[in-house]
């Protein structure tokens, strides 16, 4: 646990650098920034730190991680660089990887081991289990292209530095060295639909599914929708225990990740400060020199670090009239509107699916499971909320903790999480407020036509529609994300064109969180890099 004794703020001193946000980014950046000797200073506005990466005693007696809920994008250079395993880091990958009762009674299953998903697959399709190995493989090729840009700060475009030219060099070198199938393929996954990719490879419904919602989560956007190829290569970029695209569990929760990297950097000489709300940056000849908090207390430092969204850092702690027309102007338009919902259960036992009954823990409830019969349904789920409603159907991707960490809840009892779209943040008629309980019960109602017992088994329920997420967790539109993912705002035109490379059109002012590149999930990607680039700035003593 961290230390509940947070240091006491000392107005007059200078810090080298002061962080707002301890979102598992914010944490990642001041770990290394304290590891190169700086002194830091982390202000969260929240009583925990972690921001979507947290575990929350939300029921008596449960540790439930009320956000983020699975682990395999965390970049293994953070975790061996902050030497995350020596405070606490752990991951339990999940076996089976997958699970996903049908209406029609059948089920499918995916595991780590290739040949044993395709016999599964073979339940469906015999051509698709016989073409799943080749796509597999062409998946794997296009993310190993694609994972070393993670940790790269993007060039600026059109060129502003040394450093800009040599990125453009370097991205150049790399994708001369892929072969032209390979480019072109590249090229088609970027912008092509989720949907459209997975026609040309398959037939069966059921595989497609299990595929296709990795291009859709978190995304504003449907299995149709162009551009959701990417999102689905985003999602397949990491892994567990070396097996690429394979997720796991945090033991203890997901905020067990952010409490390893609050230790590691205060092991190190952070200061780490909760309940510490940041209203304004402090700006003086268009360069930062410290943060007003909500309380009136004003800290200086050499350099200001926002792991808050672009649009709450420049449009609320900056100001606009701090900034040059056509960058606000590009902040404004940044899309960062959510779609997604979270709800988790406290369960006196666990779901007893009609396809597979059984209430005793069994593979089904180790995998992660989609209720989703097709395609179809995903899209007319996407159509509803494209016209400001939440889905009538929506997708539900349901995890269960406790089948790995039974610590997280009393003796006999189990977590459920179920991340839900779509939900937009912008409603057409009502808002939030009026729409949650109803949405939380639809929510139930389609689990139950899966796994009739659900009702019964229920305890406790906890939700987070959009406007929790951006009310609660300070992300701008309830975007899990903190933007979209779309092709329009990837890369270097992440968060904005010309500053993509984590400073800012303030001097002495940089972003470190998931609206920089490369983009949201827990990844400690964004902070990796914001760090490299300040201390590359050499800031310390300017
Ligand atoms: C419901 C949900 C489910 C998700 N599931 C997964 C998943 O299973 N796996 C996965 O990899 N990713 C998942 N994601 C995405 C992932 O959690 C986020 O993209 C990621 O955690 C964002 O990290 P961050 O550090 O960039 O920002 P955040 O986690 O948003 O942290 C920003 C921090 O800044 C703080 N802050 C903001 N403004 C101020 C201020 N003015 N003063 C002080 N502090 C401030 C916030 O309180 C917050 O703590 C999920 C997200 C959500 C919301």
């Amino acid at each position: 646990m961290l230390d509940p004794h947070s240091p006491s703020l000392v107005a007059h001193r200078l810090y080298d650098a002061l962080v707002i946000g301890g979102g598992h980014n914010g944490l990642v950046t001041a770990g290394y920034l304290a590891r190169a000797g700086w002194s830091v200073l982390v202000l969260e506005r929240r009583p925990v730190v972690g921001g979507a990466c947290v575990t929350e005693a939300v029921f008596p007696g449960y540790k439930v991680s009320t956000a983020a809920y699975l682990v395999s994008l965390l970049q293994e250079k953070v975790v061996r660089d902050l030497e995350l395993r020596r405070y606490g880091y752990h991951v339990f990958p999940k076996e089976p990887a997958y699970f996903a009762p049908f209406p029609d009674g059948r089920f499918l299953f995916m595991y780590q081991d290739l040949r044993r998903t395709c016999e599964e697959i073979a339940k469906f399709s015999r051509r698709d289990a016989e073409r799943y190995p080749a796509y597999e493989a062409f998946v794997d090729r296009l993310a190993r292209f694609v994972e070393p840009l993670l940790l790269q700060a993007p060039p600026n475009v059109p060129p502003r530095s040394l450093a800009d030219w040599l990125a453009l060099a370097r991205l150049g070198r790399r994708l001369l060295r892929l072969r032209r199938q390979e480019l072109a393929a590249l090229s088609k996954l970027m912008a092509a639909s989720v949907q459209e990719l997975l026609d040309r490879w398959f037939e069966s419904e059921a595989l497609k599914v299990a595929l296709a919602t990795d291009g859709v989560i978190g995304a504003n956007a449907g299995p149709a929708t162009p551009g959701t190829g990417y999102v689905l290569l985003h999602h397949v970029m990491g892994g567990v225990g070396g097996v690429r695209g394979l997720w796991g569990f945090a033991r203890g929760g997901m905020g067990a990740i952010s409490e390893a990297l609050a230790l590691s950097a205060q092991a190190h000489g952070a200061e780490v400060q909760t309940s510490a709300e940041v209203v304004r940056v402090l700006v003086r000849d268009g360069q930062a020199h410290g943060v007003a908090l909500r309380d009136g207390t004003e800290l200086q430092a050499r350099v200001v670090v926002s792991n808050a969204d672009p649009k709450r850092t420049f449009l609320g702690l900056v100001g606009r009239e701090q900034l040059p027309a056509d960058f606000a102007d590009q902040i404004e338009a940044f899309k960062c509107a959510g779609v997604s919902f979270k709800v988790n259960l406290a369960l006196g036992e666990l779901p007893s699916y009609t396809a597979l009954p059984g209430a005793a823990l069994g593979p089904q409830h180790r995998g992660t499971t989609h209720l989703c019969p097709s395609l179809e349904y995903l899209e007319r789920a996407w159509d509803d909320a494209k016209y400001g409603a939440p889905s009538h159907a929506p997708l539900l991707e349901l995890t269960i903790p406790t089948a790995y960490d039974p610590d997280l809840a009393p003796p006999g009892k189990h977590l459920l999480s179920i991340f839900v779209q779509y939900a937009p943040y912008r409603l057409r008629e009502g808002t939030w407020c009026e729409h949650k309980d109803r949405f939380v019960q639809r929510v139930i109602d389609v689990l139950a036509e899966y796994a009739p017992n659900i009702r019964s088994a229920i305890e406790h329920v906890h939700a987070l529609s959009p406007l929790d997420l951006e009310q609660e967790y300070g992300m701008t539109g309830g975007n899990i994300f903190h933007g979209e993912l779309s092709l329009d705002q990837l890369f270097f035109l992440r968060p904005a064109a010309g500053w993509a490379r984590y400073a800012t059109p303030i001097r002495n002012l940089y972003l470190c969180g998931s609206g920089t590149h490369p983009g949201g999930g827990v990844t400690g990607a964004p902070g990796h890099n914001a760090a490299r680039e300040i201390l590359r700035a050499g800031r310390r003593g300017t």
